[in-house]
């Protein structure tokens, strides 16, 4: 598993009446075909830190995630499939007598969770809460919530070489900005980076993103016009594209980050912000597992 998760990677064309008439090349490189549950981004984010891990003879993977977590999920199934054992500590869940399908999936692959209020889960990156967790947990390979450390953004790094030498502008999802780190360090300069944060006001992420960088040309942005309300809200149009989507092109995206994404495409095409000419390359980070969430309304999950 470890090596050959990425073989099942490959890329679409996407083909309609506006982009012809635009004159605009979609492709999108397909990561949500790794695997169903190490899906997408979540593989790259957690390979170094798997090695890592292994490298200290660590027993076990400890991360944090709220309870649709894309990257709880992959960690759990990660660590199963590698003889490691799993710790998700989740983001304070109240109100609600069910635990999500994601945690139900989490647990049946032996994650032991521990759900953290919300005032506790806010100290997950301070130090002094880290090493007290470091004291309880010695076995465990700690992960910043969605994989955001430096291995994080050197795993998602290697994401740019699936990138086609002939893209001009390459578009994606954005969480915690770890991903779109890695990736704008290991892409030729010359072809722009495009992000769409999930999250309301996500512009805010670009002052997160910067220190991470190792480049130094403006050949970046963040779209934050695509948020639909904030992280995980949506509404009936975004489903209806998301079914539409599907219907005609046969890609199923997810609910929370890369319906965002490519409704932001589309709609920055029909206003004509991509000139003649643009090849774009639209990465599909996965997480179709969160679309449980809204299973009524898809065709697809
Ligand atoms: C986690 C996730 C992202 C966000 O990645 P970051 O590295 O945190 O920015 C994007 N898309 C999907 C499908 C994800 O699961």
């Amino acid at each position: 598993m470890a090596i050959d998760l990425q073989e099942h990677i490959r890329i679409d064309t996407i083909h309609t009446a506006l982009l012809t008439a635009k004159q605009v090349q979609l492709r999108i490189l397909r990561l949500d075909q790794i695997h169903p549950l190490v899906s997408g981004n979540k593989w790259f984010k957690l390979k170094h830190n798997i090695a890592q891990a292994f490298g200290e003879g660590k027993a076990s993977l400890l991360t944090f995630g709220g309870a649709w977590s894309n990257h709880l999920l992959a960690t759990a199934a990660a660590a199963k499939a590698l003889g490691l054992e799993a710790i998700g500590l989740v983001r304070g869940y109240h109100g609600q007598a069910q635990p999500t399908e994601t945690l139900i999936r989490c647990a049946s692959l032996g994650m032991k969770l521990h759900y953290l209020s919300r005032e506790e889960y806010a100290r997950k990156a301070d130090a002094t809460f880290l090493a007290g967790l470091q004291k309880a947990y010695p076995a465990a390979h700690i992960i910043p919530e969605g994989g955001d450390n430096t291995q994080g953004i050197a795993g998602a790094g290697d994401i740019a070489a699936y990138i086609p030498t002939d893209t001009n502008l390459v578009a994606l999802p954005v969480g915690t900005g770890t991903t779109f780190s890695g990736i704008r360090n290991r892409l030729p300069a010359h072809m722009e980076l495009l992000g769409f944060p999930a999250m309301k006001g996500g512009q805010y992420l670009a002052e997160k993103i910067r220190p991470n960088l190792q480049v130094t040309e403006d050949n970046w942005l963040l779209q934050d016009a695509y948020d639909f309300g904030g992280f995980a809200r949506y509404n009936g149009e975004l489903l209806t594209f998301m079914n539409t989507f599907f219907t005609l092109h046969n890609v199923p995206l997810d609910i929370v980050y890369t319906a965002k994404m490519m409704y932001g495409i589309t709609d920055l095409l029909e206003k004509d912000y991509f000139s003649p000419g643009t090849r774009i390359v639209c990465i599909h980070t996965g997480g179709l597992q969160g679309n449980h969430a809204v299973r009524q309304s898809l065709q697809y999950a």
